[in-house]
């Protein structure tokens, strides 16, 4: 399918921008605000100008499409043990060197050859028909498809299913109030606690998933945290103190916090965390949290 076709599909027109001077169109999905010329796509590859309407690539095509473990996405605290249908497409609005995803997310969806098309009525279906307690939004960062996103979970919620988003956060108050709406539970992936961390690798900013994470504690929504400790990036423990006890102060002593370890990926080859760095983390943590867990450590919780 060319993505001309794909454009004609319904749901493929975006929301979320503005309509500047000269055909210009501005993205106000993710605090990027990309200004987009005609044809241009924004950061997450995956938002285009088409001919001044903004068009949502990615609308009703998935690059996974699995039930998963809800420990997987991870979450631990939210209705342990349960199956959830887990959907992701293409594209990020972050470019950290250590995706372990950028097949998947460091690209647009005219580029990917992992790819399925279906509408959100069967992903629904789906999950209602299985032994799913509803849908999780992952595997890449959701929130650049917004739209398709949206069009599954709302009824997902009207059926009395659950919504889960895992995240890196990067997303603008007004979109994030529509998802709050008909979402039950987020992992956001926090990736250091120092700004310039944000800016010098995932080029973004930490403030706006600061506040992402206020906001999803202030409506009540369950909230579980994922540090990816990568050795010489993130691994300061005076910052990492500083997090945690944010973390407790802003989401309460109860957020769950999953320190996972780091392997080479993508444009970073420096070797694995090591196992006695997380587990000197894991006890620092545990000092201001409840519920502290390493991840990608084979037997250890
Ligand atoms: S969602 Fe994509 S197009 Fe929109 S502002 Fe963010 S990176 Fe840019």
């Amino acid at each position: 399918m060319r993505i001309d076709d794909h454009q004609d599909k319904p749901g493929t027109k975006a929301r979320h921008y503005s309509i500047e001077g000269s055909g210009k169109l501005r993205c106000t999905l993710c605090p990027h605000y990309c200004m987009l010329e005609d044809g241009a796509r924004g950061r997450c590859r995956v938002r285009r100008n088409a001919s001044g309407v903004m068009q949502a690539d990615t609308w009703g095509i998935v690059s996974g499409y699995h039930m998963d473990p809800i420990e997987k996405k991870p979450l631990y605290q939210f209705y342990p043990g349960s199956q959830i249908l887990s959907v992701g497409s293409h594209g990020c609005n972050f470019r950290c060197p250590w995706c372990q995803n950028a097949a998947i997310s460091q690209c647009g969806v005219d580029e990917q050859m992992v790819r399925k098309e279906i509408m959100p009525d069967e992903i629904v279906d789906t999950a209602a028909q299985s032994d799913s307690i509803g849908v999780a939004y992952t595997y890449n960062e959701p929130t650049v498809w917004f739209e398709f996103m949206m069009d599954v979970a709302r009824p997902v919620y009207e059926r009395g299913m659950k919504n889960v988003v895992v995240t890196n956060g990067f997303i603008n108050p007004e979109p994030l109030s529509e998802l709050l709406e008909v979402s039950h539970a987020f992992n956001v992936d926090l990736k250091s606690f120092d700004d310039e961390v944000y800016r010098n690798s995932a080029r973004a900013r930490l403030e706006p998933l600061l506040q992402t994470m206020k906001a999803i504690a202030a409506a009540g929504k369950h909230l579980e945290v994922t540090f990816l400790v990568v050795p010489g990036v993130n691994d300061d423990l005076e910052l990492f103190d500083e997090m945690t006890q944010w973390i407790a102060a802003e989401a309460g002593k109860e957020a769950v916090l999953h320190i996972n370890r780091y392997y080479p990926s993508w444009k970073m080859q420096t070797p694995p965390t090591p196992i006695s760095l997380m587990r000197t983390m894991k006890r620092m943590a545990c000092a201001h949290l409840s519920h502290v867990h390493l991840g990608n450590v084979p037997g250890a919780l």
